[in-house]
């Protein structure tokens, strides 16, 4: 017979988000529709320009729309922290 294991209920691998490099931070749930806010998982430091290591410019999030859980239509609002040039960011000071 099979015996069924039970983890921690997650909303991030229930909503399959790890397998997009995802992981969930937050929900808003309305009664006609569910916002899930998600961080990147590894986030990329690095200047795509030179390759130095990037220095924390700002956080943006980006709404994404994603298929209804349910009825219900649900939006993934992606956080992003964007880097900017350290090297760059140095020589101006
Ligand atoms: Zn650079």
């Amino acid at each position: 017979m099979h015996h069924a294991t039970f983890a921690a209920p997650d909303l991030t691998t229930f909503c399959r988000l790890d397998e997009l490099g995802l992981e969930v931070v937050g929900q808003r749930l309305e009664p006609d529709r569910a916002v899930i806010e998600c961080r990147v998982v590894e986030d990329d430091p690095w200047c795509r320009k030179c390759g130095a290591e990037g220095a924390p410019r700002d956080t943006v999030t980006r709404p994404l729309a994603h298929e209804p859980f349910g009825h219900r239509p649900t939006t993934l609002l992606i956080r992003l922290f964007r880097v900017e040039c350290g090297v760059r960011r140095r020589d101006r000071r």
